[in-house]
Parts: structure tokens; C-alpha cells; sequence
């Protein structure tokens, strides 16, 4: 049978010599629709339409790659020469098209692919499917402005290894299990004692390099160490910048790709000295960092707006920025999603460029459209969220209560989109996505994950709709035109 023609995609039209490419959606998915000579490369089907072969190539990791060798603009690449760069982030693999529909007429690099490891444990997904989904998506809206590919937050050797051989563009390095965070906070003789236990020939080294000195960032910027707040940052920041020394001299000195040093995932803010002392050992060593994610003051907590004091955020923020103009990389934003009150000054402040990641939200917006369209999937979806909600705390770090959400028992279906905008509702529907993603019912079929990717897809012009809306609000208040 011929599977029927329920849209095409105008914007995915390409030839190459005598082939021809395009997307089309049929009855059985989205499909490549290749004539010509260049069909024996990708595997699929032939069909006749029209008294024309044609071939009808699912939109799998293999023909990806296939697409990426024969159209260079499908592969990922650097985010050189981009002031903003945002990355979006896309755990279900739908929401690419719309984070393109967004941008496509700013001066805007996006990330669409960025997938933490635990991202990619909890949706069982890998790098190559991520990045698979953000190819289809750039073909077939026809997006060859360029876009960037980031292996988030990884943290072993083996895991930068396999984001590089799927190609990714971007590695963010997490540091956090090597930044000694439990001696933030230890008393003076402790970190004395310890620190005279490093070797003299290093200790030696940097106290040259750092006591005494006052290292100036910019006009009204200066950077100094006194001698116990060295030692102790010294101890706290050896070992991760070693770990990232490491890491790039076995893997990274030769690869083409932003190398971010991620060091927000820890219990204590990262202070200016440390900051720069992390910076200036990296690159004194040699290497090219393209941006740095700092723990900023007060907290930036996933899909809620930032907790603390927006004056001191901007003070602290305004510090950060500079130093990383300094050093010529941008600061990056971690935990970036609906972060109203600070993104003006974000946008306002960071000269030399940064780097926002949201990936959660693409997945709230899709909860929303199915709280608007299927009402009763979005039920079962938020008794499981309130469910597991103590379960899914132990990988997420979040304030939610559920005793703060509203009994759905009593809310219309009218009334259901509203959970999406309050905060306790928005934190449980985001941390539970994996476990929700993840759930079997009794006879091994999927709880919920079949009917969210059926939803989305009748749904999908509502879903690009919401996506650009939400994430708009957040490109203007950035200041981003
Ligand atoms: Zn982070």
C-alpha cells in the first residue's frame, strides 16, 4: 500500500544534480521523499506516484547521517562570531521545528541538539538520535543559517568521546564531582593543613602567578587574592581544573567544537576569584574555552523565575560578564528557562556575548498543548506527576509542593492549562517528565509516551505556536532582535 500524502513540506525542496529531496507527511510519519540517483544512498522504500520512482526514506539515524555527507548545512557547527547563542534543547525530538520558526529571522544561534546524560538516561534516547531529530528538523524547514550541537553537562572522558563521535559542535564539561565543594566551608587550620600538603614546586608556582597582585578586568574591575580565600579556592578548584586539563588534552585540542567549563552545579556561588582563577589556569595551559557557566548568587531553579534578589544578581552577573570578556569567551546562563525578572539584564550586560540554555521548557510547552487539546491524557499525566513527585526530587534539585497544586479533581478542563502557570504544578510536570516517559502499564505497553508523541504530532502547528510564543517572551526580554 502506498502510504497517502497528508502534507508536504514546500521548505524541504532540494536538488543535488539529477535527485531530488523532499519531507512529506504521510499516514505512517513524516517521511524523505528522494528521486534520482541519489535514492541508492538512503534506505527505504520505492513507490510509484504518478508514474514516477521515488523513494520513501524514514527518518532514521542512518539516513541522517546519509543527509548530513551529501548537505553540509544539516551538519552542526561552532557558534563562532554569534553574540546570543541559545540552546534549546529537545527531549521528546518534536520541538526542533518550532525552536527554528523562532529564530530563523534573529540574530540568534541556536543549539538546537543538547541533551545531558541524564537526559539522555531518563527519555532512552542517545546522541545520535538527538542529534538525528535536529537534522530532520533543520531539512525540512529548510534552515541553513548553521545551528550548534551541545553534549551537555558530561563529565567522563567516555561520554565526551561519544558526544564527538556523533558529531556534536559543543561539549559542556561539568566539573562538579571535582570541585572539592565540601571544603567551601572548612575552617581555616583545616585548608591550611591541607594545602601545605600540596607539592611545593606547585604551590610555589601559583603563589608567583597569584599572591600580591591585582589583576584588572576593566575600568572599575579588579581581581585580587588574599592568602587563606587562595588556599582555599586553590583546593576547592585543583582538582576539576585538572579534570578539564585533562579532558581536553586527550580529547578536545584537535576537535572543531565549543568547549564550555561548566562549574554552576555545586552548593556555593562561584565567587569572582575563583572564576578567574579556574579561566586563567585553563587557558594559561592552552585551552580555548568558548564559554563558562558559573554558579551565580541566589537561584535559578528549572522552569520558574529566579529566586533571590534581582540588584544583587545584576551586581554578580555584571562581575562574571566581564571577566569573561576579559578572557574572551562568553558567560553562559545554566537553568536559563523562564528567568524573566534577570534576562533584561542578562541581554543588557554580557558584552561579550553569552550563552543561555533552556531545555526543559520545550517540554512544559508541550504539556501545555496537551492540557489544551487532551484533557484526559493530561490527567493521567498530572496524577502521575504528583505521584512521583518525591521520587523524581532525588535527580532534581526543586522547591515544588505538591501540597501547593490544586485538587484536579475540582478544576474544568478549561481550567487545566492553568497548572502550567503555577509553580509548584510547572516544577512537578518537568522534573517527572523521564519517570513519565518511562512508565508501563500492566501489559508492558507505554503509560503515557505513545499518546504525548500522537498528541504532538496531530497537534504540531499548536505546539510550534506555543513553543514560539513562550520562548519568544523570552527573546524579548533578553532584548534580542
Ligand atoms: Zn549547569
Amino acid at each position: 500500500m502506498i502510504p497517502v500524502l497528508l502534507r508536504e513540506y514546500p521548505d524541504s525542496a532540494r536538488s543535488r544534480g539529477d535527485s531530488t529531496f523532499h519531507m512529506e507527511e504521510t499516514g505512517e510519519g513524516c517521511v524523505l521523499v528522494v528521486t534520482g540517483p541519489d535514492a541508492a544512498l538512503l534506505d527505504g522504500a520505492e513507490k510509484t506516484r504518478s508514474g514516477k520512482t521515488l523513494k520513501l526514506c524514514p527518518l532514521t539515524v542512518e539516513n541522517s547521517k546519509v543527509i548530513r555527507k551529501l548537505f553540509e548545512f544539516t551538519n552542526p557547527v561552532r557558534h563562532k562570531g554569534h553574540n546570543v547563542t541559545i540552546g534549546f534543547g529537545d527531549r521528546l525530538g518534536l520541538a526542533s521545528a518550532g525552536h527554528i520558526r523562532l529564530v530563523s529571522g534573529l540574530d540568534v544561534f541556536p543549539v538546537l541538539a543538547q541533551q545531558s546524560k541524564r537526559e539522555l538516561n531518563l527519555t532512552n534516547r542517545t546522541y545520535d538520535d538527538v542529534l538525528a531529530a535536529a537534522v530532520w528538523a533543520v531539512f525540512r524547514e529548510g534552515y541553513t543559517k548553521g545551528y550548534g550541537a551541545d553534549g551537555d553537562h558530561l563529565k567522563t572522558h567516555e561520554e565526551v568521546k561519544s558526544a564527538l563521535k556523533s558529531g556534536y559542535s559543543m561539549i559542556t564539561l561539568d566539573c562538579s564531582d571535582h570541585i572539592r565543594n565540601d571544603l567551601a566551608y572548612a575552617p581555616q587550620p583545616e585548608i591550611d593543613a591541607r594545602y601545605a600538603k600540596l607539592p611545593t614546586n606547585l604551590t610555589t608556582k601559583l603563589e608567583n602567578r597569584y599572591l600580591n597582585k591585582i589583576f584588572p578586568v576593566c575600568s572599575d574591575i579588579n581581581i585580587g587574592f588574599d592568602e587563606p580565600d587562595f588556599r582555599r579556592i586553590a583546593l576547592v578548584y585543583l582538582p576539576a581544573i585538572d579534570h578539564a586539563l585533562s579532558i581536553y588534552d586527550d580529547l578536545l585540542k584537535d576537535a572543531r567544537v565549543d568547549f564550555e567549563i561548566s562549574i554552576d552545579e555545586t552548593l556555593t556561588t562561584t565567587s569572582p576569584q575563583s572564576h578567574f582563577f579556574v579561566a586563567n589556569e585553563l587557558i594559561g595551559h592552552g585551552v580555548k574555552i568558548a564559554s563558562l557557566a558559573p554558579r551565580f548568587t541566589g537561584e535559578l531553579q528549572k522552569r520558574i523565575d529566579y529566586r533571590g534578589d534581582p540588584s544583587e544578581f545584576e551586581r554578580d552577573f555584571l562581575i562574571h560578564a566581564k571577566l569573561a570578556e576579559a578572557f574572551g569567551y562568553k558567560i553562559s546562563v545554566h537553568s536559563g528557562s523562564d528567568k524573566f525578572s534577570i534576562f533584561p539584564v542578562i541581554g543588557k550586560l554580557a558584552g561579550g556575548g553569552y550563552h543561555l540554555k533552556t531545555a526543559g521548557t520545550s517540554w512544559l510547552e508541550a504539556v501545555r498543548v496537551i492540557a489544551q487539546r487532551a484533557p484526559s491524557l493530561y490527567r493521567g499525566m498530572h496524577a502521575f506527576a504528583l505521584e512521583h513527585l518525591h521520587e523524581a526530587k532525588k535527580y532534581y534539585h526543586i522547591t515544588g509542593n505538591a501540597a501547593n497544586i490544586a485538587d484536579i479533581n475540582s478544576v474544568s478542563d478549561a481550567g487545566l492549562p492553568d497548572y502550567l502557570e503555577q509553580d509548584d504544578s510547572r516544577q512537578a510536570l518537568h522534573i517527572t517528565y523521564g519517570l513519565m516517559l518511562q512508565a508501563k502499564a500492566e501489559d508492558g505497553s507505554a503509560l503515557f509516551r505513545d499518546k504525548i508523541y500522537e498528541a504532538l504530532h496531530a497537534y504540531e502547528s499548536d505546539y510550534f505556536t506555543a513553543l514560539e510564543k513562550h520562548l519568544g517572551r523570552h527573546l524579548t526580554a533578553l532584548g534580542v532582535k
